[in-house]
């Protein structure tokens, strides 16, 4: 296929910060952007050259977005598989519609990771209250099959009597249970593959989460030379059987039995691949943009040791945070995402710590967070 080169339009399906960085790194190459959001203010919305207001079910409004875009990409897996089909008569939709299939429905990305033969955790299906009662057992955490996002949709149970109980809270929806694992670690594999199949690692990333929601990432994962092989193998196994095109990034536990387990797919750039944005040769968004357009994809060595924290709203509940403290290390790099209203949760920004040593980059970053 012919490439889209530099002067093309990228066309994104939500416009979040993920949107953000891509048309970020999008501009720098020369690239237009156009970007669909029910929010005229999104933290994308504002970099791009052709906004399109309307919600990412909205037919009407991604036709309009496709007429102005040389290919389609997503900021979010939330897209209606219909929209996506109906674009991808007329452009490519990088991924499209039968990745997207498998990765809305967490039931279906656990029957498709089974198909696969890779490890993830026991889950079961509830989708009638007689299914609680035959489900695997407990401590558990219950999830929404759709639209879970950040610990959103997510309840954990510990005792089989509320199972019930949290069903009701999540308002009977259909869900998965799956078991709670007591990890050691928890780790991603970042990856980009290209229109033409080829795969490209990056650096194992160490994630640290707190209420379900990502705190802190570092690169390289302190995980053996075994473990980093066995994470590209699912990594790669998983985009090339879904015939995936762009960054992928699977999220995995690792036992305390040096086991690895798929906790989720993300079919796109992700939180924890943050530290390539100013850590590696080529950004995860760079990187994306490069698979999505069909060029050749770019070198992923990380530069130098990096510590990344996400900003969330809590964090200007009196006021905007102490930027003298967050950029105290001299390695740090400041990344916001130009939101107005920093609600108690919501992703601002992060803040990236490149040291030859991540172990003082941590401490530092930690104890700055500390003293806020
Ligand atoms: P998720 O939205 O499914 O990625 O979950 C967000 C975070 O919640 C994960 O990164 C884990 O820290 C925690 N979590 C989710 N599912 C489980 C599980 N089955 N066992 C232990 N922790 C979990």
């Amino acid at each position: 296929m012919t490439p889209i080169g530099p002067g093309g339009t990228v066309g994104i399906l939500g416009g979040g910060q993920l949107a953000r960085m891509l048309a970020l790194e999008a501009r720098r190459m020369g690239y237009r952007v156009a970007i669909q959001d029910p929010d005229p203010h999104a933290a994308g919305m504002v970099l791009a050259d052709h906004r399109v207001v309307g919600s990412l079910g909205d037919l009407a409004a991604a036709t309009e977005l496709a007429a102005c875009s040389d290919v389609i990409t997503l900021d979010t897996e939330h897209v209606p598989i219909e929209v996506l089909e109906h674009l991808s008569v007329t452009r490519p939709v990088r991924p499209g519609g039968p990745v997207l299939r498998v990765i809305q429905d967490r039931l279906e990305q656990r029957r498709f990771i089974a198909s696969l033969d890779i490890a993830q955790t026991a889950y079961s299906s509830i989708e009638h209250a007689a299914d609680l009662e035959r489900a695997i057992s407990v401590p558990a955490v219950l999830k929404t099959r759709r639209a879970g996002y950040d610990g959103k949709g997510q309840v954990r149970v510990s005792e089989a009597v509320e199972l019930a109980a949290a069903w009701d809270a999540l308002g009977r929806a259909p869900a998965v249970l799956e078991s709670f694992v007591d990890f050691a670690k928890e780790i991603s594999v970042l990856l980009a593959r290209g229109t033409d199949g080829q795969i490209v690692f990056y650096p194992l990333a160490e994630n640290e989460h707190r209420r379900h929601v990502l705190h802190l990432s570092r690169a390289p994962a302190r995980v053996s030379p075994d473990i980093q092989d066995l994470a590209r193998w699912i990594g790669a196994r998983i985009a090339t059987a879904l015939g995936h095109v762009g960054m992928l990034a699977v999220e995995l536990f690792l036992t305390h039995d040096d086991r690895l387990l798929v906790n989720e797919i993300a079919p796109r750039t992700h939180n924890s691949g943050h530290y390539t944005f100013g850590g590696c040769v080529t950004s995860q968004f760079e990187q994306h943009l490069r698979a999505v357009c069909g060029l050749p994809l770019g070198d992923p060595t990380l530069l130098r040791p990096a510590v990344m924290i996400n900003l969330l709203g809590d964090l200007w509940a009196a006021g905007p945070p102490r930027w003298d403290l967050l950029l105290a290390h001299p390695g740090a790099q400041l990344h916001l995402y130009g939101k107005r209203d920093p609600s108690s949760g919501r992703k601002m920004g992060h803040v990236l710590v490149l040291d030859a040593d991540a172990d003082a980059a941590s401490a530092a970053i930690s104890e700055s967070l500390g003293r806020l």
